[in-house]
């Protein structure tokens, strides 16, 4: 999945992986798990994930290397938030090349930028069970609280403030919007828009990914 922060890569991801019954591996995720777990490497990724900016490309492709060796990703798996860099996908075309595997598309979801900070604004979480909402179309019940913790007030995340916001795009911009043409060069790359009901966008996705023969009259 290849997109701006906010474009929905993860929540699609879950469910292209679902669908698809292989392994959803988010890197936003095992990097929340490592800074829960206040591990060295965890309490240094806390410090630039909270400024905005990406984790090392040493240390991301390590943990992503780590979490390939686990034995439910031989069959495939969806990848979302790595690569994020160049150097990022460099090695992991190494990294599948050594496992006699390959990427099959590269599934680039496209929102304009505005839209896109104003539904980063809008994005809370509950702090109890880490439910996602979003004040801009997915909002709780009461508009504060959790619908499965009515006592417990939604937070902000942490990157999601309005300066953290601007440094994210900037990193994207600077750092990850260069895979486009990296994956376009090797007609791996697949655009689909990102805007519109959720589920028109994840047929789009299947469809783009081969998952479904598209519907002819
Ligand atoms: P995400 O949940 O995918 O938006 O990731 C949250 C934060 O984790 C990002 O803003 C980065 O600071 C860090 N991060 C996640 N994946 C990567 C990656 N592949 N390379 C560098 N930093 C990453």
């Amino acid at each position: 999945m290849l997109g701006a922060p906010g474009t929905g890569k993860g929540t699609q991801g879950r469910r292209l992986a679902a669908a698809g019954h292989c392994p959803l591996i988010s890197t936003g995720e095992i990097l929340s798990e490592a800074v829960a777990q206040a591990t060295p490497l965890g309490l240094e990724a806390r410090r630039q994930m909270d400024a905005g900016r990406l984790v090392d490309d040493r240390v991301m492709i390590a943990l992503v290397s780590e979490r390939l060796a686990r034995p439910d990703t031989g069959e495939g798996f969806v990848l979302d938030g790595f690569p994020r860099t160049v150097p990022q996908a460099e090695a992991l075309d190494t990294l599948l090349a050594e496992r006699r595997q390959e990427i099959e598309s590269v599934l680039y979801l496209q929102v304009d930028e505005d839209r896109l900070v104003r539904r980063l604004l809008g994005r809370r979480e509950c702090p109890v069970c880490m439910r996602a909402y979003n004040l801009e179309g997915m909002a709780p019940r009461d508009g504060r609280h959790c619908d499965d913790h009515p006592t417990v007030e939604l937070r902000v995340r942490a990157d999601d403030s309005e300066a953290t916001i601007r440094q994210r795009f900037e990193e994207y911009r600077a750092k990850t919007a260069p895979l486009v043409e990296y994956y376009e060069a090797t007609h791996r790359l697949r655009r689909v828009p990102g805007t519109g009901p959720a589920d028109g966008v994840f047929s789009a996705l299947l469809r783009e990914a081969g998952r479904v023969p598209p519907v002819t009259a």
